[in-house]
């Protein structure tokens, strides 16, 4: 019996599912979370796609999937396998197909596995709303049937798996129809397909629900789920990935944050992190991702096959809903995790369900407090005026443990000191004091005196709860020490909810990783699901802060920190944005790139965040295709969109504006478009 949409919201547990091999490598039913990745490369030029091909086998990809946008590119799967085998490669390939059912039909008889995409695999999107009538609808899906069922029939034959890939921003006209671009079509674009697959008896089947929104992600895959529960009463293996998540930090956060939040309830048989870099370096952010549940050191294991997936198993048990059962058995939650909706939470000052999320940066190590260290967290002191400026990534309050700040601080930022180092503040409104839950028991507070208490939700000591409640101005800062870190912080959140104690929380989260990757994994997973789930009033990362490592491959480093506090803030608010709970920047959609890219997107990406990045709040999408492209850019305000070799053209929403725009000039073209659209302030 599921809870909800998982085996258990308290205890790590992976979602029973289907075992289904793809060539010699089986996933699902309890295997280890597979990795894999997609080349990059033009599938027509055999000996790049190969070496890319092995790049990614090398650094630890367990599938790749390669482009089959026609016939062509299908047939020339063969030579691609071909040349893998004969240099000892033998890792499953997978073909991707949108919308050329005979390549998929070819691709089927070559390589281990095809992806069909339900939302164009048959249809052809026009973006025309029409209604469908009850009969025209069901019409449809027999077309579908007709039209799916002969590949079915030919995996079936070649023992060849099959992905049904839903993306939330290429649905069908049909679907959008009737269900619009939500979660739930979503779930019903794939279950016609698996309704055909299962009438056929053909099972090797996984299925993914793809989004660049986490939140759109995570409710459709728990949808998936709870559907085939009901439908089938068995699931069929997940594939996750959060599309368009672009590069650097904003593509591991968001990446993280969509993938970590379903691996944490035990959701998810394999994974792909789409990155707008390289797709090799994909794999180590995988396997961030996935060794947080398993016991092995995947940074330098290749072979993944016989890693055991019980590191979570043995946490410290987290109490279960037992007196949330129903008779029958089915959970009731205090909130619905499939619909978002904050937690209600009352004021204190600005600190609440009613503002966006607030942060904390936490200077408690730092030996001596100076006006150049607060620049780290946005804020930037000129001595000539004795002026702050204010960044949009500005922290609103920062820790200080037992120190106090000799200097005027800016307005904004109000410090958050140890109980007995407040005591000698002598602006008690500037400086706000923390407890630990002994001290909180025995303080005695004043009604009005804003106050903190950190809170581990593990052990939470008996009076702390209650007492929160009589003096209000208080705001709970939850930790764990459990193993089981976001189902433990839950379940205290639930707790708090059932007991309609509306006092806010701040996510105190600490990683003790040891790169920069494996921290930000762990903070976006930790924090960010949280988020997506509408708890949490405000976020505090630490680290130990002396010395992370710069994430490093093939002697490259792609990832590099200079400032741990700046490091800290910044993630911080890379989570609030993703989770959409805070928006301080402008946020980029940018597709990984495939076979089909008419322009160097890595390139291109980075020329346009540098035009761009002081727009705060207004979504760019940077695609490589006019074929998928704008269907996959979901909810971008714009979009740049290869249309043909060295033309661009540019979107608002899903209208074209300007059309195969010279890519020389496509930038300032851009801009232009922002402008003439009032999206333009000067930065
Ligand atoms: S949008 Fe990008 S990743 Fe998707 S098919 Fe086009 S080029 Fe490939």
């Amino acid at each position: 019996m599921l809870q909800q949409y998982c085996a258990s919201l308290t205890e790590y547990k992976r979602l029973p599912t289907r075992e289904v091999k793809i060539g010699n490598l089986v996933l699902g039913n309890g295997h280890p979370i597979r990795i894999q990745t997609m080349t990059t490369t033009d599938t027509m030029d055999t000996a790049a796609t190969v070496a890319q091909t092995i790049r990614c086998i090398e650094a630890g990809a367990e599938m790749v999937r390669i482009t089959a946008p026609s016939r062509n590119e299908a047939e020339n799967l063969l030579n691609i396998k071909n040349q893998l085998r004969a240099r000892g490669y033998d890792t499953p390939l997978i073909a991707d197909i949108h919308f050329t059912p005979n390549a998929a039909e070819i691709a089927a008889r070559i390589v281990e596995k095809v992806r069909v995409n339900p939302g164009n695999y048959v249809d052809k999107k026009k973006f025309d709303f029409i209604e469908y009538t009850d009969v025209e609808y069901l019409a449809e899906v027999e077309r579908i049937r007709e039209r799916f069922t002969p590949l079915v029939r030919i995996c079936k034959e070649y023992g060849t798996a099959m992905r049904i890939g839903t993306n939330h921003g290429s649905l069908s006209d049909r679907i959008m129809s009737r269900y619009g671009d939500t979660p739930i079509g979503m779930v019903e674009s794939a279950m016609e397909f698996l309704r055909i697959a299962r009438y056929e008896s053909y099972h090797q089947i996984v299925l993914s629900m793809k989004s660049s929104n986490p939140l759109v992600m995570v409710q459709a895959y728990r949808l998936l789920v709870q559907k085939m529960d009901e439908e089938f009463d068995e699931c069929y293996p997940l594939h996750l990935g959060v599309t368009e998540a672009g590069d650097g930090e904003d593509g591991r956060i968001k990446s993280a944050i969509g993938i970590g939040t379903l691996l944490e309830d035990g959701i998810g048989d394999t994974i792909r992190v789409s990155l707008t870099e390289d797709p090799e370096f994909e794999i180590p952010v995988c396997k961030d991702i996935v060794k947080r549940y398993s016991s092995a050191d995947l940074t330098t294991s290749k072979n993944l096959t016989n890693l055991n997936p019980s590191h979570r198993n043995g946490h410290e048990p987290i109490a279960d809903f037992v007196s949330r059962q129903l008779a029958v058995g089915s959970l009731q939650l205090p909130y619905n995790p499939f619909s978002y909706k904050r937690r209600d939470t009352l004021a204190v000052q600005h600190i609440s369900s009613h503002h966006v999320p607030v942060v904390v940066a936490d200077y408690g190590k730092q030996s001596k407090l100076s006006t150049r260290s607060l620049e780290a967290i946005g804020y930037t002191y000129n001595e000539a005026t004795d002026k702050w400026s204010i960044g949009d990534a500005a922290a609103d309050f920062v820790y200080t443990g037992n120190q106090l700040f000799d200097f005027a601080l800016p307005g904004t930022l109000q410090v958050i000191c140890d109980h007995a180092a407040w005591e000698n503040a002598e602006d008690k409104t500037k400086y706000l004091p923390i407890f630990t839950q002994d001290e909180y028991l025995k303080s005695n507070l004043l009604l009005d005196q804003q106050y903190f208490v950190t809170v581990d939700a593990n052990h939470v000591q008996d009076g702390v709860v209650d007492k929160i409640s009589f003096y209000p101005k208080g705001v709970l800062v939850v930790y764990t020490t459990n193993a089981h870190a976001m189902a433990s912080t839950r379940r205290f959140l639930i707790e708090l909810m059932e007991q309609q104690v509306k006092c806010p929380v701040i996510l105190q989260v600490e990683s003790h990783e040891h790169t920069v990757d494996e921290q930000l994994v762990h903070f976006a997973t930790e924090a960010g699901g949280l988020f997506l789930d509408g708890f949490g009033d405000g976020i505090w990362l630490k680290n130990d802060g002396a010395r992370i490592e710069n994430s490093k491959i093939s002697g490259r480093t792609y990832l590099e920190v200079k400032n741990n506090g700046q490091f800290l803030n910044n993630t911080a608010f890379y989570i609030l944005q993703a989770t959409r709970t805070r928006i301080s920047k402008t946020e980029y959609i940018s597709c990984p790139s495939c076979g089909r890219t008419l322009f160097d997107l890595q390139e291109t990406t980075a020329k346009i965040r540098a035009a761009t990045n002081h727009l705060k709040g207004v979504k760019i999408a940077i695609m490589g295709c006019i074929v998928n492209g704008p269907g996959e850019m979901a909810d971008a305000d714009f979009g740049y969109v290869g249309s043909g070799p060295g033309k661009i053209t540019l979107y608002k929403g899903k209208d074209v504006m300007k059309k195969n725009v010279p890519s020389d000039i496509a930038v300032d073209e851009l801009i232009n478009l922002l402008k003439e659209n009032e999206a333009w302030v000067e930065g």
